[in-house]
């Protein structure tokens, strides 16, 4: 089915989405509306709905939501335009480190893997954890370890590299430097990724992989490999994965919390979403959103920073993607 938007006019998409198969977000630092001309626009809209599509192509195939939150978010990955994967983040000290983490809604395994620096696919790493060891969380060395054993595709850390990035990075040292004090967090834009996917059997799953936040020091992790935090996903309520100043959805245990609040308060999926993103989390003073979907496919998108990059597609093929409000 042709997809046809125009970005600008996408801005006022209706909260809930229905009969969703598949979701994806890029992020929830966005471009400033003042500077992100429409062709820059264009470029992270076409990648987004590449995402659908492939995440679309693997559970019209039949396969897992696990399989189509995989395919969706090595598209992202591959990108150099997301925060993930190529084109990821640096750290302080001029590295790039990188998590992921999955779940699967069906049976509630997880798996997740934290300061990674060479697997190409963090989100392939996230998975391998779950399905091929007895852990939930791998980190750093061991996990890139666990990774080549595994046989996963790996890479020279340089991979990663991109010239936006590191320009970024001098810039907010440079500012740094001149201020004798650390850069405010609204310089650190965010620019994960995530998608949560269900598929013909009913089955939820939720994936989410990040370089975390510009200029991070000491080993700092945040909500992206976290589950509960930044990924979540169980069949008896929704799969969430979220997008943002992760030390606030640490701290909220955003993802579960909607979870939580479908589960025990008998809340629908919209209204579960928008009261941890615009309540809790902003009560907290965090900024960002999740993409959200239940069994029923229902998918709600719930965002409090300026916009997130974002989209859905429906059992038809329909996309519908976005950037602002
Ligand atoms: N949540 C990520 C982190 O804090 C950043 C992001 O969503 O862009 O590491």
């Amino acid at each position: 089915m042709p997809v046809s938007y125009s970005p600008r006019e996408m801005i006022s998409m209706p909260k809930v989405y229905e009969n969703v198969l598949l979701a994806v977000h890029g992020g929830a630092g966005v471009l400033t509306r003042e500077v992100v001309t429409p062709s820059i626009e264009q470029k992270y809209l076409l990648r987004l709905e590449a995402a659908l599509k492939a995440g679309y192509q693997v559970l019209k195939s039949g396969k897992s939501s696990l399989d189509a939150v995989v395919a969706a978010i090595k598209v992202l990955e591959n990108s150099p335009l997301f925060n993930a994967g190529k084109g990821a983040v640096f750290t302080h000290e001029g590295r790039i480190e990188l998590d992921a983490s999955i779940m699967d809604g069906s049976t509630g395994r997880a798996g997740a893997v934290a300061c990674v620096t060479t697997i190409k696919n963090p989100i392939t790493g996230a998975r391998a954890v779950m399905e091929r060891s007895p852990h939930v969380l791998l980190m750093g060395k061991g996990a890139d370890r666990f990774a080549r054993q595994v046989g996963l595709p790996v890479v020279e850390p340089s991979y990663f590299f991109t010239q936006r990035q590191w320009e970024r990075l001098k810039k907010i040292l440079r500012e740094e430097r001149q201020r004798g004090k650390a850069a405010p967090e609204r310089q650190q834009k965010f620019g994960t990724v995530g998608a949560v996917a269900r598929d013909i059997a009913g089955n939820l799953a939720a994936g989410t992989s990040t370089g975390g936040m510009l200029n991070k020091q000491f080993g700092r992790v945040g909500d992206s490999p976290i589950i509960g935090a930044g990924t979540y996903a169980s069949n008896d309520t929704c799969a969430v994965s979220a997008t943002g100043h992760g030390e606030y959805f640490m701290r909220c245990v955003t993802a579960y919390d909607i979870a939580a609040l479908m589960k025990y308060a008998k809340l629908p999926l919209a209204q579960a979403a928008h009261q941890v993103i615009h309540q809790s989390l902003e009560q907290a003073g965090g900024k960002g959103g999740v993409i959200t979907l239940d069994a029923h496919g229902n998918c709600a998108m719930p965002f409090n920073s300026e916009g997130m990059y974002r989209g859905c597609i429906t059992a038809d093929g329909t996309v519908a993607v976005a950037i602002f409000k």
